[in-house]
């Protein structure tokens, strides 16, 4: 044990103690970030690729730090994971998605669905659907204006009752969508036995539709399974026109990225909701 710590002692050095020394104050401004109200939730609509209307829009956290500026998701949301900051950041989250979209159905927007990202570690949690249960109650939000987004990591865990959780969802009408499907241990096998309404193919799929070429696209591959489980898609991440004509060609349904638009203050999704009516 002595060995050990020597050893320790040695790989402690100088870079490592200032990636911990930058976690520990990240995890200290994440904690008074939460108490300040910095997060707050943007949105990216969803192009139903028939009619070119929006027909929902993906919750995306934005933290601004007064003292640091704005710092993206990639930063923090593992962090928040780790620390199990991530719950009640989540159930924050939740509450301001239900509150966004109960107000847009008394606007009169009566079929619009927001999905929330929801990280493996609140769905494994024990009071995981209370808590939904909750904030449905509290929110008065309608559960088929909801869309969950879980990762295929959620394969990876070993919880029980992961399946039960995913089909009570789903009982309650919030759908269920697969995102980055794809990029990780996407297990086949799954894809059957899981509630999944859609499958968000993986940016990286999409990039590839640049490409010439006769090679066969894994994004059609996707679609095409997709359709066989019963499941819409969603191409996430299209930023050019080249990109959105294959996906038409391959029958995508719906459509989502910087061609359309980047995700949005609050403020600004009633223009664009105006703006795509009006075209
Ligand atoms: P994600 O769920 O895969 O979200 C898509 C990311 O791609 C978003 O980045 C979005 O802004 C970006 N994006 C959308 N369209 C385009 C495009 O055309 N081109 C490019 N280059 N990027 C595009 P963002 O907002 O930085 O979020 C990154 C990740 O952080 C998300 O990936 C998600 O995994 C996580 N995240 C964000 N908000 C939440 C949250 O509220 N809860 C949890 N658990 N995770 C979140
Ligand atoms: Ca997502
Ligand atoms: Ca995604
Ligand atoms: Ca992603």
């Amino acid at each position: 044990a002595k060995e050990q710590g020597k050893n320790r002692y040695i790989f402690f050095n100088h870079s490592m103690e200032t990636a911990l020394r930058e976690k520990i104050l990240l995890e200290r401004n994440l904690r008074e970030a939460i108490a300040n109200k910095e997060l707050e939730l943007w949105y990216q609509p969803f192009i139903e690729v028939a009619t070119k209307r929006i027909i929902g829009f993906e919750a995306l956290l934005r933290w601004y730090s007064p003292k640091y500026g704005s710092i993206p998701p990639v930063q923090f949301i593992s962090l928040a994971e780790k620390t199990g900051l991530i719950i009640p950041i989540g159930c924050k989250v939740l509450q301001d998605a239900c509150t966004f979209v109960a107000s847009l159905r008394q606007e009169g927007y009566n079929n619009l669905r927001v999905t929330v990202n929801i990280s493996v570690i609140q769905l494994i949690a024990d009071d995981f659907i209370p808590t939904v249960q909750e904030i449905i109650a509290q929110t008065g939000v309608s559960p088929s204006s909801l869309g969950f987004e879980i990762t295929e990591s959620v394969f990876m865990e070993q919880s029980k009752g992961l399946v039960e959780k995913l089909e009570c969802l789903k009982d309650m009408g919030i759908i269920i969508l697969l995102d980055d499907f794809g990029s990780g241990y996407s297990s086949l096998k799954y894809l059957n036995h899981l509630p999944i309404d859609v499958v968000k193919i993986d940016k990286t799929f999409i990039d590839k539709l640049d490409e010439n070429g006769d090679k066969k696209q894994l994004a059609e591959i996707i679609i095409a399974l997709a359709r066989q489980i019963n499941a819409k898609s969603v191409a996430e991440g299209v930023e050019t026109e080249k990109q959105l004509n294959r996906l038409i060609e391959y029958q995508c349904e719906i459509v989502q990225g910087y061609l359309f638009s980047k995700p949005v203050p609050e403020e600004a999704v009633r223009s664009l909701l105006m703006s795509n009516q009006k075209s």
